[in-house]
């Protein structure tokens, strides 16, 4: 039998509509469709011949076991002449172990490919209305895992390059935003630098909490995840955004029209 193909692919920030057009075709023609927690349904409304399989984090779960299952899956499908679709939020090459998808599928000879998707890591900000690079301010951004990885594993952030680039974008980071503020002015940033965080950005219920890094903490205490947090001075590019956007047209500025 011939070999089906795995398509990792990017499903974009959270809006339904920021999906490529090469992901929504793709999607069209897959015979199963693997997605993660973070997903839109509407996405999976283009899959219309695909059987779905969530395969996203569930509480308690072994994070070994559920990456094994993963590869299980795809490896498996791809096997029986299967085209197969693993949607992951954002951009699958920025965490979530797009890379290590990828490279597992290509040791084990399956014929796979990676779908570029919108990242939050600039679009939440963005919807928020923050450039995360603006002439002037800054030219230029780091993203940072706020969360990653089992305990063994966990990659340091290095605190060090986060106090001291311009812009600094933490993804998973809204359960560790105390110690987040601490290590960067432990490191060095001021404690009057403007912070964002963006919960669901991109989506109609997006909430924008804005301060320093010495309030942020006690602003920020009703924020859930997902929520991206922005540390930097093109934070106030959004005060100054809205104040010259007419009263109550604020974010519509890049509202879909
Ligand atoms: N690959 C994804 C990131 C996966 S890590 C990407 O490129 O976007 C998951 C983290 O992304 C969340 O903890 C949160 O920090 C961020 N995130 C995902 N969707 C978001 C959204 N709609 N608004 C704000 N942050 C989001």
């Amino acid at each position: 039998m011939t070999l089906g193909k795995v398509y990792l692919i990017g499903a974009g920030p959270g809006a339904p509509d920021l999906i490529t057009l090469r992901a929504v075709r793709l999607l069209e023609r897959a015979d199963i469709v693997l997605y993660d927690r973070l997903v839109h349904p509407e996405v999976l409304d283009h899959a219309t011949g695909a059987e779905r399989i969530y395969v996203g984090k569930a509480k308690g779960d072994d994070m070994q076991l559920r990456q094994e299952r993963i590869f299980a899956l795809m490896i498996g499908h791809a096997r029986e002449g299967k085209i197969v679709v693993r949607l992951k939020g954002g951009d699958p090459f920025v965490f979530g172990r797009g890379g290590e998808e990828l490279l597992v599928l290509k040791d084990a000879g399956i014929p796979a490919e990676v779908v570029p998707g919108v990242s939050s890591c600039i679009s939440a900000p963005e919807a928020a209305l923050i450039p995360v690079t603006y002439r002037g301010i800054t030219p230029s951004f780091g993203v940072f895992a706020g969360q990653q990885g089992t305990r063994a594993k966990r990659a340091q952030v290095d605190w060090e390059a986060a106090a001291r680039i311009g812009t600094a974008v933490f993804l998973m980071g809204v359960e560790r935003l105390t110690l987040i503020v601490e290590r960067l002015v432990a490191h060095g940033r001021s404690p009057q630098t403007p912070v964002a965080l963006v919960e669901r950005g991109t989506l109609p219920e997006q909430k924008v909490v804005t301060g320093t890094l010495a309030d942020i903490v006690d602003k920020a205490k009703g924020v859930r995840s997902p929520a991206t947090i922005v540390v930097g001075e093109v934070v106030n590019v959004r005060e100054s955004l809205l104040a010259t956007a007419e009263a109550g047209a604020g974010d519509s500025l890049i509202a879909a029209s």
